[in-house]
């Protein structure tokens, strides 16, 4: 058996942290009627694999839009976006979704749970749509569910529980297919200041222990001071 010297592994390893997410002069522009609006107007920026990054900057900046960039929810106007080495330009709707349902999870500050289905059900969706079988589906969801400390809330719906569980359980679903990128967009937005805590000690453990990148919306100055680097976006620009 041969043994990589250290510089060896440096060199094959490189010393800049691979890039997760690369968006390069990426710029989108809403269209309705005769008025275009431009959302983000030539933005660059690399989402590196496990790292911690907050995103502020007033309302109708256009943090939302380049989330759902990033997340690969919707498609840049013009400019390059690589999402794990792929080039989103290249691949097809299908190819897209199925690119978003193994590299990322998106927490949404309005949590988007079905509202009549079970925790479980809900965390085990992005699952059945990757194709794995039902009583697998269910493990998984229980053990993510069991991350955010909802074991004992496995078969409640959402109109059973608070803001901040029903927050943990869309937690547990952006990461139940095991994504290396979390985008939250806003997550604690809609709650108290306690759920608010708890839910953002989560994102930073899922961080931390186990490595996943986040990137988070936040108007939260404390929120924001906590994360590792602080990106400010102002009139479709990264300021
Ligand atoms: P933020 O998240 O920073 O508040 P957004 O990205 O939601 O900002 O919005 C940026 C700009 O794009 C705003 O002017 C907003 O009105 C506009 N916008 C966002 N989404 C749409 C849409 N689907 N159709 C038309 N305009 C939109
Ligand atoms: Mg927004």
């Amino acid at each position: 058996m041969t043994s990589r010297t250290d510089e060896q592994e440096h060199a094959l390893s490189g010393p800049q942290p691979a890039a997760a997410i690369e968006a390069v002069d990426v710029r989108r522009s809403y269209r309705f009627g005769d008025t275009t609006v431009e959302a983000l107007r030539g933005v660059s920026f690399t989402v590196a694999e496990g790292e911690y990054a907050a995103i502020v900057g007033p309302s109708g900046s256009g943090k939302s839009t380049l989330m759902h960039l990033l997340g690969c929810l919707d498609r840049p106007t013009s400019g390059t976006l690589r999402v794990g080495g792929r080039d989103v330009s290249q691949l097809s709707d299908a190819e897209l979704a199925d690119l978003r349902n193994r590299e990322i999870g998106f927490v949404f500050q309005a949590f988007q749970l079905l509202p009549r289905s079970s925790a479980v059900d809900n965390v085990a969706l992005p699952l059945l749509y990757r194709g794995v079988k039902a009583p697998e589906r269910r493990e998984r969801a229980a053990a993510a569910l069991t991350a955010v400390n909802l074991g004992h809330r496995l078969t409640h719906r959402p109109t059973q529980m608070s803001g901040g569980e029903q927050q943990r359980v869309a937690i547990a679903r952006a990461l139940v297919g095991e994504p290396r990128i979390l985008l939250a967009d806003e997550p604690t937005g809609n709650l108290d200041s306690r759920n608010g805590a708890e839910v953002m000690r989560i994102l930073e453990e899922l961080n931390s222990a186990r490595g996943v990148a986040v990137v988070l919306v936040t108007h939260d100055d404390e929120v924001a001071g906590r994360a590792r680097r602080q990106v400010r976006v102002r009139d479709g620009l990264i300021a």
